[in-house]
């Protein structure tokens, strides 16, 4: 087992001024990484701005003599960020798109400025800093991305509509990011962390929160991130030491054949059988839909 380091380069940490951010940012300079620690210092709501969380996450750094530089600006201003790297470091190799924040309403009772808020920060920040990376990445030829997902962007959750497309959107956004970059090794991976911090503490008691402690989920941060690391396009569920990773299933599913006008009649009659998973295949790309649907209904829809 040879040790991952990070010697010679430059990785951003967004939201890096507490919870899983400054753990992330912690490990990466210990490991030798220059970092940029990004935080604009809000409530865990989204409200205001201090530059405090992001200065005290470089002081720490800077306590071991480790390497790193504070930014202040929102994720949404991705250029800026990317810019902070090149400013001090001259590169960027790695994007931990992390910053977040939650505006927990049920659906009847959300305003459009909870849903576009949380638009704006998780996806749109998201977008914008890798965005901003990505053209460094592909002239280099190396880069590692993380997106944070969330359980409640895989399966939904109540009170978290907004939240919880956000993230079905990052998932998207890491799956499509890996596909294109990969020829130029640029790996984009997806995690859905549990973890205790600002946004958990609320909902959680002391024993679950120390038991889910953010530092449970860097390794696979970490992990992920290594140059030799060959994961690309994966989505890994995370916490309290788990490690497990995430994909889609599909039923073998019913084809009536295409000569066939089949009524919604028809369907529900046959619904037990669509929806029967004994004999289902991992659903592993965009290609495989439709080897699937070809192969019911005897014809090659990749052949053109
Ligand atoms: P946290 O509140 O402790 O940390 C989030 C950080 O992001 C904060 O320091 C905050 O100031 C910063 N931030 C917020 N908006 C920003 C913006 N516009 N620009 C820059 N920084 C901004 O929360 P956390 O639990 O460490 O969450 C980190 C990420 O993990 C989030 O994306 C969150 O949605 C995700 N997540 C967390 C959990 C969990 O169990 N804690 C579960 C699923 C997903």
């Amino acid at each position: 087992m040879s040790n991952i380091r990070f010697y010679d380069q430059v990785v951003i940490v967004t939201g890096a001024g507490g919870g899983l951010g400054r753990a992330y940012a912690l490990e990466f300079a210990k490991r030798g990484a220059k970092v940029v620690v990004n935080d604009l210092g809000g409530s865990g709501s989204g409200i205001g701005e201090n530059s405090k969380a992001a200065d005290s996450v470089v002081a720490k750094i800077k306590e071991f003599g480790g390497d790193a530089v504070a930014n202040y600006d929102s994720v949404e201003f991705g250029e800026r960020i990317v810019q902070t790297a090149i400013d001090n470091y001259g590169r960027i190799d790695i994007v931990i798109n992390n910053a977040g924040f939650l505006r927990d309403v049920s659906f009847t009772k959300m305003q459009d400025r909870d849903w576009q808020k949380i638009f704006n920060v998780h996806v749109d920040g998201a977008y914008s800093v890798t965005k901003a990376a990505w053209p460094y990445m592909q002239a280099q030829g190396f880069g590692r991305i993380i997106f944070t997902t969330s359980a409640a962007g895989i399966y939904g959750n109540f009170g978290q509509a907004n939240y919880s497309a956000a993230k079905s959107a990052l998932l998207g956004l890491g799956k499509t990011l890996a596909i294109e970059g990969a020829r130029k090794n640029v790996y984009s991976n997806v995690i859905a962390p549990i973890a205790g911090s600002r946004l958990t503490e609320t909902i959680w008691d002391e024993e679950i929160l120390k038991a889910t402690s953010p530092e449970y989920v860097v390794p696979l941060v970490i992990k992920l991130c290594d140059e030799n690391s060959v994961e690309n396009g994966g989505v890994f569920e995370v916490g309290a030491s788990w490690f497990a990773k995430i994909r889609t299933e599909r039923s073998k599913g019913v084809a009536f054949g295409v000569e066939n006008n089949v009524s919604a009649e028809q369907v529900a009659s046959r619904w037990a059988d669509i929806c029967n998973f004994e004999q289902s295949e991992p659903a592993l790309d965009i290609g495989s839909t439709f080897v699937a649907v070809g192969d019911m209904v005897g014809l090659d829809l990749l052949a053109k």
